[in-house]
Parts: structure tokens; sequence; C-alpha cells
């Protein structure tokens, strides 16, 4: 989305809205060059996928729904707004670009989860178990044990609940 200020590229989605019908998505963007501000109406169908939910149904990709998401599992880590922010433009990028029109739920749990494993384990090895809400205890473990030996390490082990 060009800055009709600059002209440059890159924009941060400050706020999503969908109108009443559903089919205009109202956007508050920030060049990320000049840092000025603008508002684009997009129409869904060629931005993001419709959202396919566990019973079915369809709703809007919702942004402030991920964010929250990712708000929660980053609390008291040294993730900042920003890069939150940063993290939920990079999936809706990537939705935009794959073309689907509908895309399941899962799949953008599992796009979350990718990212915050770079971002930081703690929250991502949080928003997993939220997520994927492990069957039990060793299935969680098993994800522990597999992010510590990637990183040769067993630093996450005091951060383990319950154990
Ligand atoms: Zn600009």
């Amino acid at each position: 989305m060009k800055c009709p200020f600059c002209g440059f590229e890159e924009s941060k989605v400050t706020d999503s809205r969908a109108s009443t019908a559903g089919d205009v998505i109202r956007r508050r963007r920030e060049c990320e060059k000049c840092a000025r501000r603008f508002t684009t109406y997009e129409r869904v169908e060629e931005t993001l996928p419709m959202v396919i939910k566990k019973d079915g149904r369809r709703e809007l990709f919702d942004r402030k729904k991920v964010l929250s998401g990712i708000r929660r599992a980053c609390e008291k880590r040294p993730v900042t707004l920003d890069a939150m922010e940063g993290l939920v433009d990079s999936i809706e990028r990537e939705l935009v670009e794959s073309q689907d029109k509908e895309v399941p739920g899962t799949r953008i749990g599992e796009m979350v989860m990718s990212r915050l494993r770079s971002l930081d384990e703690v929250a991502y090895v949080r928003f997993a178990s939220v997520y994927r809400s492990f069957r039990d205890v060793s299935e969680f473990r098993a994800e522990l044990d597999l992010l510590a030996r990637e990183n040769g390490a067993n630093k996450l082990d005091e951060k383990v609940p319950g154990s």
C-alpha cells in the first residue's frame, strides 16, 4: 500500500475495521518512511481471506484478536508492541500474498507460532500451550525438550508451570 505523501511502499497498519456489511475494510496506516498516517478502504476479496472457524463458520481476519493473543503470550516478556504489530503485519502480508479465499483458523495459529518462536521462546511456548491445548504435561514437556535441544540449552526448564 503506497504512501500517498512520499510514495514509499511499506506501511504499518495501526487499526483495521470492517464495514457493517463486512465487505470493505477501513485501515489506518502509518508510512514506515515519513511516518505520516493515511486511511485506506480495501475490498475484502482483494485483501485477506476469510477465516474458517472450528465450527465451520467464516469470519473476517480479526487483527485485534490475533494481536491480543500475542500480547497475552508476551506478557512481561521483552517484546515490544512494535514487534508484535510487525508479527501481525507479516501474517497479513502472507495471507494477502497467498491469494487464498479462505484459510483455516488453525493455519493462522501456526503462522503466529512460527513467528513467535523466533521472537521469544517463552512467549512461543505460552502461546502454543494455549493454542494447541497440549493434551497432557508430557506433550508440553516434549515441546520444551525440542526447543531446548535446538538451543543446546535447558534454559526453559525454570518456566515449566507445575513441574
Ligand atoms: Zn510516506
